[in-house]
């Protein structure tokens, strides 16, 4: 009986907090210190993929986070967008250190969802953060906007029980940046932002297919740097130097 009330009562009144369902709050004090009061940090996997860019992460993947990743990408909680944006700004800000100083704006660029599955869902989570993070830059003094030049170039095999190597192999070749990206990622420094890095396969190959496009003729490319809203807590925990 309680369980059913709360679903009705989710359904009818949107306002309980994505993370713990307190009501009347779309995401409460404690839930929103869980998403972006720690500060982002520097994140590894454990094993760390080769090919992987310099990673750091606002939150550890804890339930509450969890819930409000999945209450904006599957409720469709758009609302979310901007307390998820505040967090992914704070890890662009940590991996571009004096941004705000250096020529040309930051380009957040997504790591691209599956088609389908943004079909399902009606609407584009990942991008709909960055640029609710890019907004957020610019409202504290930062040039950024959102450059969503990778695609998917083939379908890929269900990442789910693969191991952290299998992913990588799944994944590879499969990100392409469209036509004419080249020329947008030259005028200014790329960081490839995402919701989540779990095994980091994702973002190896988004880095390498940016990376491959911007080869082909342009000079003074840096190599992208990488931003996500979370990781396991473990890969905050591994400190290796
Ligand atoms: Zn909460």
């Amino acid at each position: 009986m309680r369980t059913w009330w709360r679903e009705i009562t989710g359904l009818v009144l949107p306002g309980a907090c994505g993370g713990c369902g307190m009501p009347r709050t779309q995401l409460c004090p404690v839930c929103a210190g869980a998403l972006y009061g720690a500060g982002a940090r520097r994140a590894r996997p454990v094993p760390e993929p080769g090919g992987l860019p310099v990673v750091h992460a606002a939150a550890a993947y804890t339930d509450a986070v969890r819930a409000v990743l999945l209450a904006h990408k599957e409720r469709g909680a758009r609302g979310l967008a901007g307390p998820l944006g505040t967090a992914l700004a704070g890890a662009v800000r940590a991996a571009t250190p004096g941004s705000a100083h250096s020529g040309g704006p930051l380009l957040l660029v997504p790591v691209p969802s599956a088609r389908r599955a943004v079909r399902a869902r009606g609407h584009d989570a990942g991008r709909r953060i960055a640029l609710a993070a890019a907004a957020e830059l610019r409202r504290t003094g930062t040039s950024a906007r959102v450059l969503p030049v990778l695609r998917q170039r083939r379908a890929v095999a269900d990442q789910s029980g693969l191991t952290a190597r299998q992913r990588v192999a799944n994944l590879s070749g499969a990100l392409e940046v469209r036509a004419g990206g080249e020329r947008l990622l030259a005028g200014g420094r790329a960081v490839l932002v995402d919701d989540l890095m779990t095994t980091g396969a994702s973002l190896v190959e988004a880095a390498r297919a940016l990376s491959a496009a911007m080869r082909s003729g342009l000079h003074g490319f840096v190599r992208p740097s990488a931003a996500v809203v979370a990781v396991p807590a473990l890969s905050f925990e591994i400190n290796r130097n």
